[in-house]
């Protein structure tokens, strides 16, 4: 007797929580509510990135600001496929063992780059637990080819954490970017939980080596909130990103995207979100960003061009 496959079923895209138990959706407040997609310029960032076969991180995290930031030409380039080696509790990615690197992809994104005449680019990754270097080197081809096919763009990356890559981070910092941003996501409390594979002071050590090793480049992180964290555990971490001379601190609220992801443990309001970018402000931060829909890529062109004058600003008159 024959067996049927049948091939038309699509693959879990996160197969680690298919056994977790459902979690229920929380409504989401007024504040958080955000317009359907639909203005032309989505429709042409959106083409754009088809037609270079490019990954976003909009997308594939179902990030509630794709119509407000692809109508203006900014989107997030994921680099090294749409497959993640982590199982994160909040992460929408597909979950799995990744393809082959595509060797083309560092010269796509930087025509996408030109094409869509971007005077500044954040480009992220999947974690790429599997490759030897971790992804560092094809990095490091990605931000040179956007330097030489657009020189006056400036380069924003949004990093995996390394863990067990020896001498990969210092590729990446080596190739310059303007901008490197690893996201320390939660308090150290959480991290079990929600970033079972990742570790805090490994994270905060890497933040802490792009400072020491080229201190001309800005460091930036970012943290969810509404995961359970207590405010105190959120002034710690301040506290320890200060110290590790991260110049640039973004907190935006964690937004659950299925019932097997980590449940919403409250909508944090947008008042709290002002107390806590002030308190940050005081604890020395260049740039603070805050508020339900921040994310660690949105408005990430305009808050360059401030991050640049608030280090001016703080260096004085020359
Ligand atoms: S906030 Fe970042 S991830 Fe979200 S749509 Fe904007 S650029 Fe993309």
């Amino acid at each position: 007797m024959a067996t049927l496959i049948d091939n038309t079923k699509e693959k879990p895209r996160h197969p680690e929580k298919e056994s977790r138990p459902d979690s229920p959706v929380l409504r989401k407040p007024d504040w958080i509510r955000v317009k359907a997609p639909t203005s032309p310029g989505y429709a042409a960032t959106r083409a754009i990135v088809r037609e270079k076969k490019l990954h976003t991180v909009c997308e594939e995290a179902a990030c509630p600001n794709i119509g407000e930031c692809w109508q203006k030409s900014h989107a997030t380039f994921m680099i090294m496929g749409d497959t993640c080696t982590r199982a994160c509790a909040f992460c929408n990615v597909k979950t799995g063992l990744p393809g082959p690197l595509d060797d083309g992809e560092p010269a796509h994104v930087a025509e996408a780059v030109v094409e869509m005449s971007l005077q500044h680019v954040v480009i992220t990754s999947v974690d790429r637990d599997d490759l030897a270097d971790g992804g560092a080197a094809h990095f490091a081809r990605t931000i040179s080819a956007i330097r030489a096919a657009s020189p006056k763009t400036t380069i924003e990356i949004l990093t995996p954490d390394f863990l067990r890559k020896d001498g990969a981070a210092e590729v990446v910092i080596d190739a310059l970017p303007d901008v490197f941003n690893h996201n320390l996501e939660t308090v150290p409390r959480l991290y079990l939980s929600i970033r079972p594979g990742a570790r805090y002071y490994n994270s905060l050590r890497l933040l802490e080596r792009v400072k020491e090793r080229d201190p001309r480049i800005f460091t930036k992180s970012g943290l969810m909130v509404g995961l359970g964290e207590s405010r105190q555990e959120v002034m710690q971490v301040m506290d320890d990103l200060r110290a590790a001379g991260v110049d640039f601190l973004t907190i935006g609220q964690y937004l659950q995207p299925t019932r097997k992801h980590a449940p919403i443990d409250r909508f944090v309001p947008p008042d709290e979100f002002r107390s806590l970018e002030a308190i940050a402000r005081a604890k020395g931060f260049l740039m603070v960003s805050a508020g339900p829909l921040t994310r660690s890529s949105y408005h990430a062109d305009e808050d360059f061009a401030r991050l640049r004058a608030a280090r001016s600003a703080a260096s004085g008159p020359l």
